[in-house]
């Protein structure tokens, strides 16, 4: 919601006026120097929407205020030309909304369309939200990072990695909107209080590692050469539903530079539906992006969100740090997940972020059944999900 500066306003008196955590309000306005607001300039205040009130005989400025539980003094600041002694019926008066509700929609097949639309409106309500491309998809897709939260300590979540595990990206993105829900409305989330978490995590979101392939899966093949390759690829079958790879059949979780040359020696040596590591370790851009983001963001921690099998995969070669298992105890304490410590598996996102950077890296795997999880699934998956998200930001 925009408000305008009127003269004497401070952003502490906004942030008592619209009950918003203060720091939320001045991460939603970059730039802006709180100490000499200018008189005119627009706030931006998270977490609020206006709707439009047609006004009615008998309206008042008093008697809107007391049915929308507001202050006087909000309705003022976002109707400064209403008279408040002679308000006109069929008028239009604007009303300040808190935001209570979910605008995300998980639990639906999330393609990259709709996590493009679900984004847009998050960060319409919630300005604090910080947001850069990391890089493009083999098809030009941007790959968005998302970040949240102004501490020293980076914590990190990704999801679909795996094409046909899309429903991770879901779950990932609704979470989130609970997470900014209960920050604006100073809400706690299983009775625990988050707004700590906003001041000493920053949280970093990729919510669709693989983009061209959630598409894959959920639309079929695109016109053009890359639907053609990914048609031969998947030998003429336009069932994608067990493509993991890439839209050009290299297997993203395949391709980090720990232990690859294991995985290139005993897996598909062509592109393929998945398990095909690259002719290269990273040779695929959506795996040089994920790269590129841990080395620049220095990641206390890291999950990767997968499906499925209910485990958490949580060690690579002896490297993890002792914390490591601390955490995934409360991982597993929260949402009944199985720890296991190794798999014979390597080149996974998971396993090159604990080698190169020796801090806790975790592969966890929602939900059982065959990929993609059906989305009869989603609820109870986001249930199980829920304390993993509050444990990765409080352990
Ligand atoms: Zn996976």
């Amino acid at each position: 919601m925009d408000i305008q500066v009127r003269k004497g306003d401070t952003l502490w008196y906004y942030a008592g006026l619209f009950n918003i955590p203060l720091p939320l309000l001045l991460d939603s306005n970059p730039g802006l120097s709180p100490e000499t607001l200018q008189i005119g300039s627009p706030i931006q205040i998270p977490g609020w929407r206006t709707s439009t009130h047609i006004i009615e005989q008998g309206d008042t400025l008093w008697k809107l205020a007391g049915e929308t539980r507001l202050s006087l003094d909000a309705l003022f600041l976002l109707n400064p030309n209403a008279d408040p002694g002679r308000l006109q019926v069929g008028d239009p008066l604007l009303i300040p909304e808190r935001v209570t509700n979910r605008v995300v929609n998980g639990n639906r097949p999330y393609t990259y369309t709709a996590l493009t639309g679900d984004l847009q409106a998050l960060f319409k309500l919630y300005p604090f939200i910080r947001t850069s491309a990391i890089g493009q998809s083999v098809m030009g897709k941007e790959l968005q990072e998302l970040r949240i939260g102004r501490g020293n300590e980076s914590v990190h979540w990704n999801g679909s990695f795996h094409a046909n595990e899309w429903i991770t990206t879901g779950v990932i993105m609704q979470f989130l909107n609970d997470y900014l829900l209960a920050l604006t409305n100073k809400e706690p989330i299983r009775g625990m209080d988050v707004q700590p978490f906003y001041n000493r995590i920053r949280l970093s979101i990729v919510p669709m590692v693989d983009p061209d392939g959630v598409d894959l899966v959920l639309n079929g093949p695109p016109e053009g050469a890359f639907g053609e390759t990914a048609l031969s690829i998947n030998e003429g079958s336009r069932d994608f539903s067990g493509w993991k790879a890439n839209i050009r059949g290299v297997d993203l979780n395949n391709q980090f530079p720990a232990k690859w040359e294991v995985e290139a020696e005993r897996k598909p040596k062509a592109p393929a539906f998945r398990d095909f590591p690259g002719y290269e370790p990273l040779s695929e851009p959506e795996a040089v992006a994920m790269a590129g983001l841990a080395r620049q963001r220095n990641f206390s921690k890291m999950l990767a969100f997968h499906t499925q099998g209910e485990v958490i995969y949580w060690g690579y070669e002896g490297l993890e740090p002792p914390r490591s298992m601390t955490i995934v105890k409360e991982f597993n304490r929260v949402s009944g997940y199985e720890p296991i410590r190794f798999v014979d598996s390597y080149a996974g996102y998971k396993d090159w972020f604990i080698q190169d950077f020796r801090q806790p890296g975790f592969t966890v795997e929602l939900g059982q059944g065959v990929n993609p999880l059906p989305l009869e699934q989603f609820d109870e998956i986001y249930q199980e999900s829920i304390g993993i998200f509050l444990a990765s930001l409080y352990m």
